[in-house]
């Protein structure tokens, strides 16, 4: 899908797997030293030396972001937000928005092109999978036509059962 002559991609997959991309988002937690899940994956790919970089830029909170390099990745960036904890963390809509508006308002102060995002909160930190593509559906909408260097930005989703969902989201907003 092309939105304002930014590709918008929609794949089940690993995020640690996307070596055509200059910048992957992480789903991390404010201490920035690596966690389970996606977090996990994204810190066993990249190596050490990522919990070194982002432990110093630690702490962060709720709908905060870093930038990084990827280490190890093929990447060359990771940028890190922490998404909320739902039911814990509110507004959790808007919480979860900023990360999407922080980590694009990274990747344009970087001059990147490309970027993957997974489904942040959407694992240990409980957010419903159909409500948070709804803000991340609603966030990119806004944002996607002020973007400069952005060109492609993947939405990388874990398992059939999110890209399903996200699919479906996506369906219904634009019919
Ligand atoms: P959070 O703490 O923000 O909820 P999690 O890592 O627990 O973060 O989960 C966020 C999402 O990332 C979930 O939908 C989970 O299925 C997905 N996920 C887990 N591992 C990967 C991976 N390697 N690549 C892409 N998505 C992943």
């Amino acid at each position: 899908m092309i939105i304002s002559g930014v590709t918008v991609e929609i794949v089940q997959g690993d995020i640690t797997r996307q070596p055509d991309l200059e910048a992957i988002v992480n789903a991390a937690n404010s201490s920035l030293l690596g966690g389970g899940g996606v977090d996990g994956a994204i810190h066993r790919a990249a190596g050490p030396e990522l919990k070194k970089a982002s432990a110093a830029l630690a702490p962060i909170g709720p709908g905060q972001a870093v930038i990084t390099g990827a280490f190890k990745l093929a990447n060359q960036y990771i940028i890190h937000c922490v998404g909320p904890i739902y039911g814990e963390d509110k507004p959790e809509a808007d919480l979860l928005a900023s990360c999407y508006i922080n980590a694009l308002r990274l990747a344009e102060e970087n001059a990147i092109t490309s970027i993957a995002f997974p489904a942040i909160s959407t694992g240990v930190y409980g957010y419903p999978l159909a409500e948070a593509a709804e803000v991340v559906f609603r966030t990119l909408g806004q944002l996607i036509p002020c973007l400069k260097s952005v060109k492609k930005v993947r939405l990388v989703l874990f398992d059939k059962r999110a890209c399903d969902t996200y699919l479906a989201k996506l369906d219904s907003l634009v019919r």
